[in-house]
């Protein structure tokens, strides 16, 4: 049946007009997409080496304007704000990303705040999480967090890209670190949960990009007075998982955690 005829159809059996029955889809689509986040591929390919390109920047768009993950070949750290892609690169240098670069791992949400506020004294990486603790209200779902300010010190990394098939632990090895004092900018930040650890990076994932859009990456340690604070309950997680010989081949049974928590937080 063509979609003409099963709108007509379906309009006859509502008992509505057809721009009627459109304007109600599109309401619920629109609705779908709030508390709603789209994550491609897992934490625990990354960690075994599948980084090829499993989804294009414009497709990553159609699910959301804010988030965060990597590009093909671990090319350095992927910040997606306010419907823009930037890439962080291990060269220090950001660029804003093209529809047709690739990522082997994002997470991308419509940032649709719940809660908002102001978050004062952030003298390090755990006062950050403490900060942030007091605006969740549980451990059980996924939360999406904004935060943007002055920061008197951030330390941030980025991955360079390692020879094909090194695991994501070895590959943490190469990254390069910058720390930049006296920036403005935006932290992009996913919490999830315990039990996520196998397939997300669990607790507080947070990349940063300055204003001016030349600085940014993997955040490793912050300092701030005070950030405008922006934060929403994310209840509906949809995972898209790589159809690629390298992800559908890769051992992804054993458990990951560890490894991903030494690369993703450097210690
Ligand atoms: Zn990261």
């Amino acid at each position: 049946m063509s979609l003409q005829k099963m709108l007509e159809e379906e309009a006859r059996q509502k008992n509505i007009s057809i721009d009627n029955l459109i304007l109600s889809i599109l309401t619920d689509h629109v609705k779908l997409n709030i508390h709603t986040v789209f994550q491609v591929s897992t934490s625990g390919a990354l960690v075994a080496g599948v980084y090829d390109k499993e989804v294009t920047v414009g497709t990553l768009l159609e699910h959301g304007n804010f988030g965060l993950g990597t590009f093909a070949g671990l090319d350095g750290e992927m910040v997606v704000l306010d419907g823009h892609v930037y890439q962080a690169h291990g060269s220090g240098k950001v660029t804003e990303a093209t529809g047709d670069a690739g990522a082997p791992f994002a997470v991308i949400t419509e940032f649709t705040p719940d809660r908002s506020g102001t978050v004062t004294a952030v003298g390090s990486f755990a006062d950050l999480e403490a900060r942030c603790d007091a605006f969740r209200s549980s451990d059980n779902i996924f939360y999406a967090l904004r935060l943007h300010g002055q920061f008197s010190r951030i330390k941030t990394r980025a991955v360079n890209p390692p020879a094909p098939g090194v695991a994501l632990t070895e590959a943490a090895k190469s990254q390069s670190e910058f720390v930049f004092e006296n920036v403005s900018g935006t932290l992009i930040g996913i919490w999830s949960p315990a039990f996520a650890s196998e397939f997300s990076v669990q607790g507080y994932h947070f990349h940063f990009i300055s204003d001016a859009r030349d600085h940014g990456g993997h955040v490793l340690d912050v300092k701030a007075d005070a950030l405008d604070f922006q934060i929403e309950a994310l209840t509906d997680y949809h995972l898209i998982l790589p159809e690629t010989e390298a992800y559908l081949k890769a051992n992804l049974g054993r458990n990951i955690a560890a490894e991903l928590d030494a690369a993703e937080r450097g210690h």
